[in-house]
């Protein structure tokens, strides 16, 4: 074999020019290269909870004496606890790795080549990395000006190759929430609609309890983001029984570690702790929003998540973003169609709020 020619030519020719997620950065990765040290980096990039996980999780870990048993591949504990969480019948849940894991599964369960996905843009990124990798089609219809789904739009797109339609609500990175007769609408279509909740504690906004009467819909949630355990990477759906069996079939078999499962547990036995967290950073996430107004080069976008969207009108969000950076604050920026010159700004803890705003007077002047 020549030199060069290499393995490369023989990956899937569809995954050659894949673009692949641009990931949050982890702050490790900026030691030196800021004017903080890396403990002081204040991370509002990735939606994280700034309080961490219930302290009750770190304790059950530290104790936990089976991580040399695999986990119950059928997640029966699981799906038992997120039934008493939630109630949904477990028969209607299927466990993740992440809700990462379980937007991949349901796409890999219906997609086959050339297949399409109806996406409403801007939205979260991986719903086109999953269907990409996944060989389908990705069908984007745009939002209109306030970042809300144009359902007439929707239906219009909808072809005979349409497998299924997916919508972050609220979504991710506009904090925008649908009004439940558009979801409404497009499950009327009868295709497949994926309802992707994983801002539901922040919110309150879902469509579970319509999981009965319709046949076709799909609702993601996840850990992540209100529990602070994006680290252990535990999400979850709630699927028609009979698609949650094919799911729970073709997911790999251990896919939510021992780890994720006691910090599950533990979560849910200490609700109450988590819920003052997650009502702490509501309350910050509006008194965040109304600093924001009173800087005249961002307009902040109304937000029913932990985060806030803002147009950056002066300049370019990406110069904004790193000068942040340099003075150790981390937020998101997008530079997309639909999304020019924005950064994404997670709600952190009074003190970071407090930070942020006084870099970004210094920096906007
Ligand atoms: C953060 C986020 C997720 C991912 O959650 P994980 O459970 O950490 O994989 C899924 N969907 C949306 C819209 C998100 O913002």
């Amino acid at each position: 074999m020549s030199e060069d020619a290499g393995m490369e030519r023989l990956i899937r020719s569809d995954l050659v020019n894949f673009g692949g997620y641009s990931a949050s950065t982890s702050p490790e990765t900026l030691e030196g290269k800021v004017e903080v040290p890396v403990e002081g980096i204040i991370k509002l990039d990735a939606n994280e909870n700034p309080y961490g996980c219930s302290p009750r999780v770190s304790q059950a870990l530290a104790t936990y004496p089976y991580l040399n048993i695999y986990p119950d591949a059928g997640q029966t504990r699981l799906r038992g606890l997120l039934q008493e969480y939630t109630g949904i019948g477990a028969g209607y849940i299927v466990a993740g790795s992440g809700s990462d894991q379980l937007i991949d599964l349901v796409l890999r369960l219906f997609l086959e080549p050339g297949d399409e996905v109806i996406n409403c843009i801007p939205t979260f990124a991986m719903f086109q990395f999953s269907t990409e990798l996944c060989g389908g089609k990705l069908v984007e219809v745009s939002r209109d000006e306030n970042f809300a789904v144009d359902v007439t739009a929707v239906k219009a797109a909808i072809t005979n190759k349409t497998k299924i339609i997916i919508v972050a609500n609220p979504n991710n990175p506009t904090g925008t929430i649908m009004p439940q007769p558009d979801i409404l609408e497009i499950v009327n279509t009868g295709l497949p609609v994926v309802v992707d909740e994983a801002y539901y504690e922040f919110s309150r906004a879902t469509v579970a309890p319509l999981l009965t009467q319709y046949k076709n819909l799909m609702v993601l949630r996840t850990f992540s983001k209100w529990a602070g355990l994006a680290g252990l990477r535990i999400g979850y759906g709630f699927f028609p029984p009979e698609i949650a069996n094919h799911l729970l079939k073709i997911k790999p078999p251990y896919n939510v570690n021992a780890a994720a499962l006691v910090a599950v547990q533990e979560s849910l036995k200490d609700i109450d702790y988590l819920m003052d967290r997650v009502k702490a950073i509501i309350a910050e996430r509006d008194r965040l929003f109304g600093e924001l107004t009173r800087l005249k080069f961002l307009k902040p976008f109304p937000s029913q998540t932990n985060f806030i969207l803002c147009s950056v009108l002066d300049g370019k969000a990406s110069k904004l973003q790193q000068k942040l950076q340099d003075r150790g604050i981390l937020v998101r920026y997008f530079d997309k169609p639909l999304l020019r010159d924005s950064i994404r700004i997670s709600v952190g803890k009074p003190e970071h709020t407090d930070a942020l705003i006084k870099a970004l007077r210094e920096i906007g002047g």
